[in-house]
């Protein structure tokens, strides 16, 4: 008897990372891969071999749930805007079922992880979460009573966009001033560091040297929790949510980030929104993305047996046309 499985798989600029999870978010098997060239059906092919190889190891899986790197509509499959893999207004999830003989979702990568967390990981039982990732840039999903919220486009859970310091830095990916990822985004911060003569390999370096008291870092690190901070505050005082998680690499720098971060926003939210509101670091790290693309196929694929056979897409043109 082969375990109950899907397959998680997320799709960034440079790897694939995909896994056979059980329903319960444990991971049986993973592979990670290069991103191919060559677009969108390059990459889905590549999402079928491996999708394929971990079936041979793990068993057959039920359906396939993909993270992809753009604001996409999930109910359709269809990407909506795209300027990394060129896939605006493919179907992804029709490409990916066809090429996988599976039923088969997709969600955006930073949806799928704030999903994960709110279904496996740090957010586990709560019934709001805000996640921020800070990455090379800072991204983040939302999840209100337990749904991703998308928004109309999509594009919801732009957290690295909200405004923390009007006439600010200029934003690295925007372009305009004082969005939060001009402080808290790796690219800015290391742009700003490495500029003023210092080395750094990545975030870690700058957050050691603020542990060592080197001023500019001291600067940039406390700049960054309290910039977090008031993104935090604003965002609960609108959504008044249970635990807000914070991931990506730099989140394991520990209090002397969370820290700040917790002060800030017992400042600057209201008492009634910040009491008792949660602030943690993620618990999935890398492995998010691909356990939110899982948990996002046992929740469409994981109970109906019709859907065994059916992508979305066509189930819902079947429900169409049959009533
Ligand atoms: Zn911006």
């Amino acid at each position: 008897m082969s375990l109950d499985l899907v397959l998680g798989v997320d799709v960034g600029g440079t790897a694939i990372k995909a896994g056979a999870v059980d329903r319960r978010g444990r991971m049986v098997a993973k592979r990670e891969v290069a991103t191919p060239p060559g677009g969108p059906r390059a990459v889905v092919a590549r999402v079928a071999e491996v999708a394929a190889d971990l079936q041979r190891e793990a068993g057959r899986a039920r359906a396939v749930g993909v993270g992809w790197p753009t604001p996409l509509d999930p109910e359709r499959g269809v990407v909506l805007f795209d300027n990394k893999l060129g896939s605006a207004g493919v179907n992804v999830a029709g490409l990916v079922s066809r090429a996988t003989g599976r039923p088969a979702c997709i969600e955006n990568d930073a949806n799928a992880a704030a999903l994960a967390e709110y279904l496996y990981g740090a957010a586990k039982g709560a019934g709001s979460v805000v996640l921020l990732t800070l990455g090379t840039g800072v991204g983040g999903g939302i999840v209100l009573g337990g749904e991703v919220w998308h928004g109309r486009d999509g594009a919801a859970g732009e957290v690295g966009h909200v405004k923390v310091h009007p006439g600010g830095r200029r934003c690295l990916f925007c372009g305009r001033r004082g969005c939060l990822e001009a402080y808290a985004g790796a690219q800015a911060i290391l742009k700003r560091y490495r500029g003023a003569g210092n080395k750094a390999d990545g975030m870690k370096d700058v957050v050691d040297a603020a542990r060592r008291g080197e001023r500019l870092a001291v600067t940039i690190v406390s700049e960054m929790a309290e910039m977090i901070g008031m993104a935090v505050a604003d965002l609960a005082n609108v959504l008044n949510p249970e635990i807000v998680v914070i991931g990506g690499g730099v989140a394991r720098a520990g209090e002397i980030l969370f820290g700040p971060i917790r002060a800030a926003v017992e400042r600057e939210a209201l008492p009634n929104v910040s009491k008792g509101l949660r602030i943690v670091p993620a618990k999935l790290g890398n492995d998010a993305g691909l356990l939110g693309a899982a948990g996002c196929a046992w929740r469409r694929f994981g109970t109906s047996a019709s859907s065994r056979t059916l992508t979305t897409a066509s189930r819902r043109s079947r429900i169409a046309s049959s009533s």
